[in-house]
């Protein structure tokens, strides 16, 4: 069997549009062969088996969805899975202030019955709890699944359906609430998955779901959010679309800042659209994003970025200086790979997840360690991968800093701390 023959059982290549069914599609962002972002390497060995999947984003001419060509299987995908919700402070000061907005709104009397789809480690479902809701998590992620159930938040170990919605509600009843953050975008069968959602609300309940925004993909290039887990790119268009041909109907939709940007939208079994999805949906007429032209100049832009990081890291190393990484995300490894940037620039990734230190971060293969390693070997230039926390990780190395030790920020365009 040649290496390349598990990579064909686990993919298929998606040729139909995600929302509206048509095949009128055209690929404007090619980010080469990458691996699986989040599968951390445990031994050198692991890395010489590693599989690669194209990644390549296509835009649909005919509804204006942003999606991925190749479609990675999900069992593959989730079975472990290291990203701990709870280890950022950033995302959990962002589950304080979404318990505390949607209690408000849905109200704590009667105990209202909450669900959330892949609930992670229970970060969110937690504040929930405490507000006196009665919970329910469903996570595929037999870890995660694992440390929300231990913790006292029930749990499903299970990928979300029609099915286990059925039998959500016959046990427990329908749901006033069910919230899905940074998961839609996951989602290959998005209409099933919608539908499955709209079957579980009580009348006048109402799903809540968070997902990166396509417009600020695009205007703060943050083509390294771009992955095989996440299968779509959302503009609001077509989010209207999907919604409807699944029996629900888009209420709200808001900003906020996480994950890059993103949009928190409100969906409900009826409701009419309020004023801040009639700006939004203007504003991505306005930016063109309706016009394939638009993905053409925003993949030139990429590759002009990927000139300018090589080039200056390039430049650091000539003169002698070292460079080490900080943040071992997901996005950090699409930059490192698209880039090229491997073992001859960087010398390691620092993260402060347990779980990842002693692994190899995938097909650069660069060794993750822990913080103390910025003392004991500290580099020149450190390169901060997780630009969405820079804030966090300025602060988590303020002893590097005293030293002189010095920051690139890549995204969305090369600045020196
Ligand atoms: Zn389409």
């Amino acid at each position: 069997m040649s290496r390349s023959d598990p990579s064909k059982e686990i993919c298929r290549s998606a040729a139909a549009c995600r929302v509206c069914g048509g095949g009128d599609l055209v690929r404007f962002l090619d980010l080469g062969e990458l691996p699986l972002v989040n599968r951390y390497l445990s031994s050198p060995a692991a890395a010489r088996d590693e599989p690669r999947f194209p990644l390549e984003i296509f835009f649909c001419r005919t509804c204006s969805m942003s999606q991925l060509g190749v479609v990675v299987d999900p069992r593959v995908l989730y079975a472990e899975y290291d990203y701990h919700s709870s280890v950022s402070k950033t995302f959990q000061a962002h589950c304080d202030a979404m318990a505390a907005s949607l209690g408000a709104e849905f109200g704590s009397a009667n105990q209202p019955f909450v669900v959330e789809i892949a609930s992670n480690d229970g970060c969110l479902l937690t504040r929930f709890k405490e507000r006196g809701c009665r919970v329910l998590g469903v996570e595929p992620a037999r870890n995660l699944a694992r440390l929300a159930n231990a913790a006292g938040l029930p749990t499903l170990n299970e990928f979300w359906s029609g099915e286990i919605a059925r039998r959500i509600r016959a046990e427990h009843g329908p749901a006033r609430l069910v919230v899905a953050t940074n998961v839609l975008a996951h989602v290959d069968d998005l209409r099933s998955f919608l539908r499955a959602v709209a079957g579980l609300l009580e009348p006048g309940g109402a799903f809540v779901f968070e997902v990166p925004y396509m417009v600020n993909f695009m205007n703060r290039a943050e083509f390294d959010t771009a992955y095989h887990e996440h299968l779509s790119y959302f503009l609001l268009r077509p989010l209207v679309r999907a919604l409807r041909e699944s029996g629900l109907a888009l209420a709200d939709a808001q900003e906020f800042e996480i994950h890059g940007g993103s949009i928190r939208v409100t969906a409900r079994l009826s409701a009419a659209p309020s004023a801040n999805v009639g700006r939004l949906l203007a504003w991505e007429e306005e930016l063109g994003l309706h016009e394939e032209a638009t993905y053409l100049r925003f993949a030139r832009h990429v590759a002009t970025l990927k000139e300018e990081l090589v080039a200056f890291l390039g430049a650091i190393k000539g003169r002698g200086k070292r460079l080490a990484a900080y943040g071992a995300s997901a996005k950090g490894n699409v930059l490192l790979n698209y880039c090229g940037i491997g073992r001859d620039l960087v010398d390691y990734v620092v993260d402060d997840t347990p779980a990842k230190q002693g692994k190899l971060y995938p097909g650069v293969h660069l060794p993750i360690v822990s913080r103390d390693r910025l003392r004991s070997d500290p580099p020149d230039y450190l390169l901060l991968l997780a630009w969405n926390f820079v804030d966090e990780l300025l602060r988590n190395t303020s002893d590097y800093r005293a030293r002189g030790g010095r920051y690139v920020v890549p995204i969305p365009s090369l600045r020196v701390l």
